[in-house]
């Protein structure tokens, strides 16, 4: 063990067995154990990484909703990923959490990828970068990060057992390289994932100790995924944490010890980790945390949607002008109700969110605003209006919810704010219980049929004004029982509502007897479907909506059921006639901009017969006000792909996330994202690194520095207007002896300049940029070309470089 904890083994040594291996695993789902004797206080773990959610999942615990992590890559901004890490550690110390896990810097090896939404990029160099800035954010402000998900956890089908097989080169090159430089920044912990590699699962995967521990020096505390932790093989493994605790898998960890089966060393070793961990974010002795720098989050928000929103076409009419516009038909289901993060574990509960539709009608108070749904994006319930909802017994807004036993007397109960409830760790009885029971008075604001029910995975019974009109146990789709339950069916009936005439409704929910190895979590939602019963006219109505006005806003997107943690998508298409109504409104009024609301690629069959996309990704709480305000052009949008962006499904060189016999193979090695577009020689819609804004740039000159290993780069704002421009340097070399890419990332800076300013900019480029993995680190000597400017695919300025033997 390195020196970082000799000072803690007096410390140890105070310990017993049992203490320590009580240390070494979780409380329970989200804290380690405290151990008063020797002045250590439990430590709290939380998601994260877009905002921190803290240890309750409860909407009267609100959190600070950041745009997602594929938003923070199009960025591009290693200072704004500093400033999103600290804001982070802000929200982690306001809800008492020691550690964030995250970010999570797996690679978008494939537009696939169920949880692309919360990884930077395809590219390893600049989710390394952001990756290593977000975790100075967060620990400079003593929290602890935890880049996960340690290593090849690009996909999430079968990701409990998957087995990936990666070539050393790709694995080196490209998925352990974000890790080593997290490593790098000084990681406090990292988390182990899921999944194998070449055979071995990762918490017993020799990957931990190297190249982690031994060439990397990394000494802080590998935490595994929840429930990763199979059996006592990863005790020798360095497998520091296992959670949530405590682990059954090393139930007879301290007979194993005793009986000689495991070295007691091993188990020291991780306490020792452990105390290091609590002694750097102050949870060890008197010290306290470090108070962390004070964040405006809203405004962070804010300025990291409009940073990450990429403009991917425009033929002038952006920004619109106010003297011009005097009415806009919004159009949209995501436009009301828009997609502020993906799915899963990663999910926060913000305090508000501002929907586009609001904040179009706050920025432009002089246009008539109409609104139309255009197409149905929801898949299933969602979560009951509160302003609808009155709580039987406080007369409030909410619900009551109460946990039951079997003679129907109540065990624990609450009034809630929202009819969207998990219960992940908390005091609620789940696992004990017989029933949950929530009531409330539902007003609805339509006269008509509506389908009301829930969504969960247990079976629910559903009474409207006493009488039963669900019961029923939902079918649970796919293997993933995270996804079960993160991301559950729903069941639902039709009810005659009436405006404004109340409804009593309750629902029972089945808790005894559920065999699940999820035990103690629970999620329901109560609540409507969206009524999809007549497709057609809602897209007429859209499009009668959009020739009536002077220009039309559609927003497209996915749902919940397309973007999560848990599964894969299979296709890139939006959900629902959205491409239809894109369509029929583009026919009905050419002064068509559409927004896209979604965390990762999606094919955009009519992109050349609109005005302008702009990429909103999934935006955070500020989505919608920073939406409204790059269509005004009080701000510009900021982003570039960080993510190749491709015309069709068929055109994805990589598309395999279906292990065959429990196997995944990279068989592309390092022909990952743009490096395999160019290799195919398809063009993909918009290329990596593709994105405009709304001044024009002249691309003036590229140096190498006199020192070596840094191009400086002299770009003119040539435009009428300030604006930032992203300044990316490649690399080739043309007779390498080894295959290569034709051409990678090596460097990148963010450059801001007013109006016919010219800016000049240093982007370092270390020796190790040009190097491969070759069982070590090798940089080829001879000639590269470095090539830079604002895209993969648009590279004015070129020189050359030569490496001495
Ligand atoms: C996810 C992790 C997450 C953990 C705790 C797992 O299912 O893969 O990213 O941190 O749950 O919620």
């Amino acid at each position: 063990m390195t020196s970082a904890t000799d000072h803690l083994r007096p410390l140890l040594e105070k310990l017993t067995l049992e203490e320590k291996v009580s240390l070494i695993q979780g409380a329970d789902f989200w804290t380690t154990v405290p151990l008063p004797s020797i002045g250590l206080r439990a430590m709290t773990l939380s998601d994260g990484p877009a905002g921190v959610r803290g240890p309750r999942w409860d909407e009267r615990e609100p959190s600070l909703n950041l745009p997602s992590g594929s938003a923070l890559g199009a960025s591009w901004d290693v200072d704004l990923a500093y400033r999103y890490g600290a804001a982070a550690a802000s929200e982690a110390r306001r809800k008492d959490v020691d550690v964030v896990l995250g970010p999570t810097i797996n690679l978008h090896r494939s537009p696939l990828g169920g949880r692309h939404f919360e990884c930077f990029s395809e590219d390893p160099e600049l989710t390394a970068e952001l990756a290593a800035a977000y975790v100075g954010g967060l620990q400079d402000n003593g929290v602890a990060a935890t880049p996960k998900h340690y290593v090849a956890n690009d996909s999430e089908t079968d990701r409990f057992t998957v087995d990936v097989r990666v070539g050393e080169r790709a694995l080196r090159e490209l998925y352990l390289a974000p890790f080593e430089r997290a490593v790098d920044a000084g990681a406090w912990a990292l988390m182990s994932a899921y999944n194998a590699v070449d055979g071995v699962t990762m918490t017993e995967n020799d990957l931990l100790e190297d190249p982690l521990n031994s060439e990397w020096g990394f000494d802080g505390v590998v935490v595994s995924d929840w429930t990763a932790v199979r059996s006592l093989g990863s005790v020798p493994a360095a497998q520091d944490l296992a959670m949530p605790g405590p682990a059954p898998a090393w139930a007879e960890l301290v007979d194993a010890v005793r009986d000689g089966r495991i070295d007691e060393s091993d188990v020291d070793r991780k306490v020792l980790r452990l105390l290091l961990l609590a002694e750097r974010v102050g949870a060890l002795g008197d010290a306290g945390p470090v108070a962390p720098t004070a964040v405006d989050g809203v405004s962070l928000a804010h300025e990291a949607a409009v940073e990450g929103a990429v403009l991917l076409s425009n033929d002038g009419i952006l920004p619109l002008s106010a003297a011009e516009v005097s009415s806009i038909a919004v159009i949209g289901h995501n436009a009301r109700e828009a997609r502020t993060q993906g799915g899963g574990s990663a999910t926060v509960i913000p305090e508000r969110v501002i929907s586009p539709l609001d904040a179009i009608r706050s920025a432009a108070p002089g246009a008539s605003v109409s609104y139309s749904l255009g197409a149905v994006v929801q898949d299933g319930v969602a979560g009951l209006p509160l302003e609808r909802m009155t709580n039987p017994r406080t007369g409030q807004p909410g619900l009551t919810s109460t946990f039951v036993d079997a003679d129907g007397a109540e065990l624990f109960s609450e009034d809630r704010r929202s009819s969207a409830l998990v219960w992940f760790g908390g005091d609620a009885p789940v696992s004990t219980a017989d029933r949950l029971v929530l009531h409330t008075t539902y007003t609805p604001d339509e006269t008509g049929t509506i389908l009301l029910g829930f969504a969960g995975a247990n079976h629910g019974r559903v009474f409207v004004n006493g009488e039963l009109v669900v019961d029923d146990a939902p079918v649970i789709e796919g293997t993933d029982l995270g996804a079960a339950f993160l991301n559950p069916p729903s069941l639902t009936a039709a009810i005659d509502a009436v405006q404004g005439e109340p409804i009593d409704l309750r629902a029972e929910f089945t808790l005894a007897g559920v065999d699940s190895p999820l035990v103690g979590v629970l999620s329901v939602t109560l609540g409507i479907a969206p009524d999809d019963s007549d497709p057609d006219a809602l897209i007429v109505a859209a499009a009668a909506a959009a020739a009536a006005s002077d220009i039309a806003v559609v927003v497209v997107g996915t749902n919940s059921k397309v973007e999560s943690e848990g599964y894969d998508r299979v296709d890139l298409d939006l959900p629902g006639r959205q491409d239809d109504l894109v369509r029929a409104v583009a026919a009905a009024n050419p002064r068509t901009v559409v927004i896209v609301n979604a965390g990762s690629p999606v094919a955009l069959p009519w992109a050349d017969d609109v005005a302008a996309i702009v990429l909103g990704y999934f935006g955070g709480q500020e989505f919608g006000t920073a939406i409204a305000d790059i269509l005004t052009g009080a701000n510009e949008p900021g982003g570039r792909l960080p993510t190749t962006w491709p015309r069709a499904l068929a055109d994805v060189p990589v598309t395999d996330v279906t292990p065959a016999d429990g196997v995944l193979t990279y068989d592309e090695g390092i022909h990952v994202g743009y490096r395999a577009w160019l290799q195919s020689g398809t063009a993909p819609a918009f290329a990596f690194g593709h994105g405009l804004g709304y001044t024009e740039w002249t691309w003036d000159a590229a140096d190498a520095d006199a020192d070596g290993y840094a191009v400086t780069v002299t770009v003119t704002n040539s435009g009428q207007r300030a604006g930032k421009q992203v300044v990316q340097v490649y690399a080739e070399r043309a007779d390498s002896t080894v295959e290569r890419p034709q051409r990678w990332l090596v460097g990148f800076a963010v450059v801001r300049a007013a109006a016919g300013e010219t800016a000049t900019v240093t982007v370092p480029v270390p020796a190790r940029r040009l190097a491969h993995w070759d069982g070590a680190w090798v940089v080829e000597p001879g000639d590269y070309t470095l090539r830079v400017g604002p895209s993969v695919q648009d590279l004015p300025l070129a020189l050359s470089w030569t490496v001495d033997a």
